[in-house]
């Protein structure tokens, strides 16, 4: 049969699909021989079993579950229920990637009436074992019966309350007993049930919890916004409880072997006495320093520091580790490459490799592309910075500068997000069901939690700046005002955080673009000697050229010129040349056009500096330029000197029931081909403007949209060439052009051997490739999305990332092909998934040239590229 159980000794860290990250790294450690509680993992195969079998777990893997757990209580010489030598456990959950928080972890599992009672005994130490029980019914019954942990909270207000004492390690033996009974009594009347005492029992549905959290909300999201496919499964972790909250010499805490924040080589980490795990994550009472360990325990943290640096050395990456310290001795429970800000990430891959830990392509993989846009963006201007006085300070969580509106719940974030809001999410502190309002803020403020708490993880993780543990702050969710001494913030009022030093400020605050030197240029530098994939940026201004040249584009691979035609000066021509009833009378207002095209060709061309720019020629439908309300319509007719009738009848004419499907891209051309004469001498009398006065050698590529058909190009490039050939003979200079086309449909991807006869280059428009392959509208599809992902259909926005299995195969086979015609062919995407990770892995994989992005992407692209050459060098 089948093995679906490993104890940790039997593991290693190269089983993390098997095991889950967790897993692997708790059986890698005990191979090291460091202090790790024992235990056993359920593979993430079990997990795709259960789901498999209709949400169940089959005996035969439950049978193993037991026989693992019969050689665990041999090992501890412990059995669970036994009360004479009463085994508890943690049951957690580990993935193969680390989801910070996704997902649910329960403690003290075993705990029952008997339990209890003899291990107030047996610790001598009543109000440990009764805190204990009276944790593990909060947490079964929040994470297996979904009765929320928060419903509990109001038992012990009214104890502390009773007692008049204000916190929780104020309560003693007595009170502990107390809330057992309350909580017990609030789990049967919300539940209809008592709460269970067999302890198998509990491990069985707590193992089944753990599964079925793989597909709760939070983690569906987290996965769909870090590319973690569903398929993967979770691992369980049930491992045998060593307890921080056993008395003052014992504790428990979480530690980075370098600063999180900023790379700095110095261990970072925080720690509470009498304590367990979750006191610190959650950040209910404030932690300290991990230094101080070095005045309460010395040997202890001796020990730590030497693990500390000997798992790092053994991984070759800062790790992030998790340890409880009972009666004196240590335990680490877990370690795992430790999430950072890009910053520090920056800072930490640059260091490795200069103190000799690890390669220079081993650094590339340590930074994840997405996180490098935090760097993009701008920070707080020096001088407005120094003006403005922090109204309050907390910890610097995540680094960046956010402004925005006040918000006070993830709902309402969402809702100021999605019409157009910039907004500053402000919690007491947050929780895993805030992810989505996380998302959509610039910032994050909580009043609670340290450094490691929840919403500084996951900030980070996200690149959002994030201030927490604002202590000074009162917030009011239910008044939706924040309160600071005197000083009352609405929601909806504009506040500023500094994520790199922990400031708030009322107000806005002016921002400035970031700096690309230091670690960030060298990092950059090694990732392009790796890197075999081009890229080039989509740009349709001087200023977005100059942006992405600053971000290291090397060329323009996609101008889209419709842009140009919308600007107010021009709109008006433009418009002239759509209701022109002759050739003669749209060829004068194309001529009015012209030398502004050209003047904005010039100034691109200027921008790149010799650098291949790809132009392409008008793609939307002309409907797009006219009004289509009456009232705007009579305004224009008016204002063109026309009868409202006839301008009406133009838009009439105009009109298309799938203008996506319709008179757009080269049918344009063709209808008008004096729109893409026009183009044409403005694109090629600006490379030879250029030529001559700035010296720039330039060879322009222009770009026919939309084909399907090889006839098509045929027909345009005889009109572009015509008008190229004679104005470069004119010129009297040697200048090469190029002419390609867009592979944008499926038929010309299918056809696209031919259609290389003709093309001389390849630019795939997936944007459109996949809304023609699925038949989803590119601009409706959010209607479908949310249900496609519940049921599972879509596990991604094609329109984001590449479909690999249909769009990617039509773009594959397009490759081919168009070599096989043309072996100089040049090839590359400028669809949206140009930008993005996998997209990108897939266009180096597939042999494209280069992918062209949006500007704030050409970074996350170059390491993106950088990354698939070391997976898999070419
Ligand atoms: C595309 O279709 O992928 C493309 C880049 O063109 P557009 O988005 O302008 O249609
Ligand atoms: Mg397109």
């Amino acid at each position: 049969m089948k093995k679906y159980v490993y104890m940790f000794s039997e593991g290693n860290g190269q089983m993390r699909e098997l095991l889950g990250g967790k897993g692997a790294n708790l059986a890698e450690m005990t191979g090291l021989g460091m202090p790790v509680p024992q235990g056993f993992t359920i593979t993430t195969e079990a997990c795709t079993r259960y789901y498999e079998d209709g949400k169940t777990i089959y005996p035969d893997i439950e049978e193993q579950i037991m026989e693992f757990l019969d050689r665990l209580e041999k090992m501890t010489g412990k059995a669970l229920g036994n009360p004479d030598s009463p085994l508890l456990v943690s049951v957690r959950s580990g993935a193969r990637a680390s989801m910070p928080g996704m997902m649910d972890t329960i403690l003290n599992l075993g705990m029952n009436d008997g339990v209890c009672e003899a291990v107030a005994k047996l610790t001598n130490n009543p109000r440990f074992a009764r805190d204990s029980y009276r944790r593990f019914i909060q947490m079964f019954s929040d994470v297996v019966m979904e009765l929320p942990k928060s419903s509990f909270e109001q038992f012990i207000d009214e104890v502390k309350d009773k007692k008049g004492v204000k916190h929780d390690n104020e309560l003693d033996a007595d009170d502990m007993a107390q809330l057992v009974e309350m909580f017990k009594a609030h789990y049967k009347k919300s539940l209809g049930e008592d709460f269970p005492q067999d302890p198998k029992k509990q491990l069985m549905e707590s193992i089944r919890a753990v599964f079925r959290s793989w597909d709760n909300p939070r983690a569906n999201t987290y996965r769909r916004m870090n590319d973690i496919p569903h398929s993967w499964g979770t691992a369980v972790n049930v491992q045998s409880m060593v307890f921080g909250n056993m008395g003052e010499t014992s504790g428990t805490g979480v530690a980075f072997t370098r600063n999180p924040a900023t790379g700095e080589k110095k261990l970072y980490g925080e720690f509470l006495m009498n304590a367990q795990g979750e006191d610190v994550v959650a950040g209910i009472r404030t932690p300290q320093p991990i230094s101080t360990l070095q005045d309460i325990m010395p040997e202890v943290y001796e020990q730590f520091v030497d693990i500390s640096s000997r798992l790092e050395q053994h991984y070759g990456d800062m790790q992030d580790m998790e340890f409880t310290i009972e009666n004196g001795k240590l335990y680490m429970l877990q370690t795992r490459n430790g999430k950072r800000t890009a910053q520090a990430a920056l800072k930490v891959a640059v260091d490795l490799v200069d103190e000799g830990l690890c390669t220079r392509e081993q650094a590339i993989m340590k930074v994840e592309p997405k996180q490098l846009d935090a760097l993009l963006h701008p920070t707080f201007v020096r001088a407005a910075l120094d003006a403005a006085t922090p109204v309050t300070t907390g910890l610097p969580a995540s680094p960046g500068a956010a402004c925005g509106k006040v918000y006070f719940t993830a709902q309402d974030a969402v809702q100021a997000h999605k019409v157009g809001e910039k907004v500053v999410l402000v919690r007491q502190e947050t929780s895993p069901e805030d992810i989505d309002g996380m998302a959509s803020a610039e910032g994050v403020m909580t009043a609670r939690g340290g450094m490691t708490s929840h919403a500084a993880v996951v900030a980070r993780g996200m690149g959002t700046c994030c201030v927490a543990g604002c202590n000074e702050i009162r917030v009011s969710e239910a008044d939706k005002t924040i309160t600071i001494g005197d000083t009352v913030i609405r929601e909806g009022e504009y506040i500023s955080l500094d994520g790199s030093t922990g400031n708030v400020y009322l107000g806005q605050i002016a921002t400035q673009e970031a700096e690309l030197t230091g670690d960030f240029g060298r990092f950059m530098g090694w990732a392009d000697e790796i890197r075999t994939l081009h890229v080039r940026t989509n740009g349709d201004t001087p200023r977005d050229a100059t942006q992405a040249r600053k971000f290291g584009a090397e060329g323009i691979g996609l101008c889209r010129t419709e842009h140009m035609f919308f600007e107010t000066d021009r709109i008006k021509a433009v418009r002239e040349m759509i209701v022109s009833e002759t050739t003669e009378q749209r060829k004068k207002a194309l001529a009015k056009i012209l030398p502004m095209q050209r003047g904005d060709f010039e100034a691109i061309y200027r921008a790149m500096g010799g650098l291949p720019v790809t132009i392409r020629l008008l793609d939307p439908p002309l409907h797009e330029f006219l009004p289509q309300e009456e009232a705007d319509i009579r305004e224009l007719a008016a204002d063109m000197g026309l009868t409202y009738e006839k301008l009406e009848d133009v838009v009439h004419d105009l009109h298309e029931f799938n203008p996506m499907l319709g008179t757009r891209g080269c049918r344009l051309a063709i209808l008008y081909p004096e729109i893409a004469e026009m183009q044409t001498e403005a694109i090629i009398s600006a490379a030879i403007n250029v030529w001559k006065q700035d010296g720039l050698k330039i060879t322009p590529e222009i770009m026919v949209p939309l084909v399907s058909d090889i006839k098509e190009l045929r027909f345009v490039k005889k009109r572009i060439k015509s008008v190229a050939d004679r104005l470069i003979e004119e010129a009297g200079i040697n200048m090469k052009y190029m002419v390609g086309t867009m592979i944008e449909t499926p038929r010309a991807a299918v056809t696209a051997g031919e259609i290389a006869e003709e093309a001389e280059f390849f630019s795939f428009g997936t944007n459109d490739l996949t809304q023609m392959t699925y038949g989803f509208s590119r601009d409706d599809i959010g209607k479908i999305l949310e249900r496609y992902f519940e049921e599972k259909i879509l596990e991604s926005d094609p329109f984001a990332r590449l479909d690999q299995d249909g769009v990617g195969k039509l773009v594959k086979m397009a490759v081919d092909a168009g070599r096989e015609t043309r072996p100089s062919i040049k090839l590359g995407i400028c669809g949206e998934h140009g930008g993005d990770l996998s997209s990108v892995e897939f266009c180096h994989n597939v042999g494209l040239n280069y992918v062209s992005c949006s500007p704030f992407r050409v970074p996350i692209a170059r390491l993106a590229a950088a990354q698939a050459a070391v997976k898999n060098p070419r």
